[in-house]
């Protein structure tokens, strides 16, 4: 112990309040264990405070604006002025109120919360040292803990974050001003997510992509539908180019250098550039290795089927743990965590994971493809409703995009699912459950679904599936 620390104990110490530790956190006390979580910046972690929350309310704002001053064909006359200040500060509004949220459930269920930052000092102790001079620290003797430590932005060789001009995405989520030119590194989806964005609030954005396509995960078809409307907003990509460099510009804005594996060098003008090229663990300051605890060759921390790290009573949850990197599954893997710690059968025995991307339009995917499932040794038949036979989809404007359904031809069994279109996130909800609950074709097809609605679309699929289509031929 470091002189002048408070030393303490805990049952369960949760180092991160993120969507994996601040779950866990809550989970664990209601398990009845003596929870104790340490956060060093703000509840909610990266999901509430700068990725999942932030970015989805600057694309209803800026979504909002783009439909406002284009509805002329549909009799709607406007010419919406953005105030990103304002924006802004109304995003700031949401996520203040979640977050403070967060705080106040973790208090009602007993977690202890205790600010500063956790580093291990052998398998039962850490020590948190406080924020701010003179704040002190202490030590926590822990019987288990549970690592949500998260993940921070990738930084590229060149693009140093310190650069006012180099962005991160939670400085694309700050900005109160719209730059007149932004250059963006990486196609992925927040990459994607962003330059639609941008685009809608009137920036030129340019995507440079070191692959040939944008969304890498996704099939063919899924990104053709996402590019060509962004292409529509004004995106500007160039596939196979990776930045190099940047200059300062003549006019005052600066130069964006790219170089393709071929040597051919190319110079995009920009005003702003958004490194968005992958995310890693955050394990610095934490001294995981410690306590004994293993990571990979990129350091994400290593953990079993029940979240157990190579030591069996530290957990490790959410992105510090590797793919798949999303708010839900941290969530998912917290609870498993803190039910494994309290001694239930509890293991990450989930049939699939959904995932959306909220691009306009958005994607929404769960369980396999059609390519997957015959790698994995099915016979899959596949159903494809696309929404513009779909009649809520053509009242919402909306012509572009589908919903497939991927299943056993045997069996029925649905294996998967892949929407593009309005709201794909929240439809494939039902396809996620579908595939939980074991559900068949027949079980979907035989739901009757509300009329006009997007989930019809969902319904037909299935019925495709079967031969049985009424809407499509
Ligand atoms: P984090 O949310 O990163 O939380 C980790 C916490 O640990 C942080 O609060 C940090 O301050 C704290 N911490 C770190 N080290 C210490 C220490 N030593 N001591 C104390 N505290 C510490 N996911 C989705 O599912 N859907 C989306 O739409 C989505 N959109 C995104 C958009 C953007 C722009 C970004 C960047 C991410 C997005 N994500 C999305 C991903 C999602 O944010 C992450 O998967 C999720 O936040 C991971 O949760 P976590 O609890 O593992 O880590």
């Amino acid at each position: 112990m470091v002189v002048g620390d408070i030393a303490t104990g805990t049952e369960v110490l949760v180092i991160g309040g993120g969507p994996g530790g601040y779950v866990a956190a809550i989970r664990a006390a209601q398990e009845g264990l003596d929870t104790t979580l340490v956060e060093k910046a703000a509840y909610g972690g990266a999901c509430l405070n700068r990725g999942c929350i932030p970015s989805k309310a600057l694309i209803t704002g800026s979504g909002l604006a783009h439909e406002a001053g284009n509805a002329e064909f549909m009799g709607v006359h406007a010419d919406p002025a953005v105030d990103m200040g304002k924006m802004v500060e109304w995003k700031d509004g949401v996520v203040d109120r979640l977050t403070s949220g967060v705080e106040k459930l973790c208090k009602a269920n007993g977690v202890n919360l205790v600010p500063g930052t956790a580093s291990f000092v052998d398998e039962h102790t850490a020590r948190v040292a406080h924020g701010g001079e003179g704040q002190g620290s202490e030590s926590i003797e822990f019987e288990h803990a549970i690592v949500a430590t998260g993940s921070r932005p990738v930084q590229i060789p060149g693009f140093d974050f310190a650069e006012d001009h180099v962005w991160t995405s939670a400085d694309a989520l700050d900005a109160d001003t719209v730059p007149d030119r932004l250059g963006i590194v990486g196609g992925g989806y927040i990459g994607m997510e962003l330059a639609t964005t941008y685009a809608k609030l009137g920036a030129d954005v340019t995507v440079v992509e070191m692959l040939d396509d944008i969304l890498q995960p996704y099939e063919d078809d899924v990104k053709r539908i996402v590019r060509k409307r962004a292409e529509e907003l004004g995106v500007e990509f160039h596939f196979g180019e990776g930045a190099s460099e940047w200059s300062e510009a003549a006019d005052g804005g600066y130069l964006l250098h790219t170089e393709t594996e071929e040597g051919e060098e190319s110079t995009y003008g920009v005003d702003k550039i958004l490194v968005a090229v992958g995310r890693q663990p955050v394990t610095d300051g934490l001294d995981p290795e410690r306590a004994g605890i293993e990571t990979d060759d990129r350091g994400f921390v290593e953990t079993d089927d029940r979240t157990r790290t190579a030591v069996e009573h530290i957990h490790a949850v959410g992105d510090v743990a590797g793919d798949p990197m999303l708010a839900h599954a941290a969530s998912k893997e917290g609870i498993v965590a803190a039910e494994v710690i309290a001694g239930e059968p509890a293991a990450l025995d989930q049939q699939a994971i959904p995932a959306a991307v909220f691009t306009d339009p958005e994607i929404g995917t769960v369980g396999m493809t059609e390519a997957e499932a015959n790698e994995a040794g099915f016979s899959p038949v596949v159903g494809q409703m696309p929404l513009r036979a779909n009649g809520r989809a053509l009242t919402l404007n909306e012509r572009e995009g589908f919903v497939r359904v991927v299943a056993d031809a045997d069996t029925e069994f649905l294996l998967g699912a892949q929407i593009v279109g309005p709201e794909a996130s929240e439809l494939v909800a039902e396809l996620a459950l579908g595939i939980e609950l074991g559900a068949r074709l027949e079980d979907v097809a035989g739901t009757i679904h509300t009329h006009p609605t997007l989930s019809e679309a969902v319904h037909e699929a299935a019925v495709a599936a079967r031969g049985e289509a009424i809407h499509t031929r």
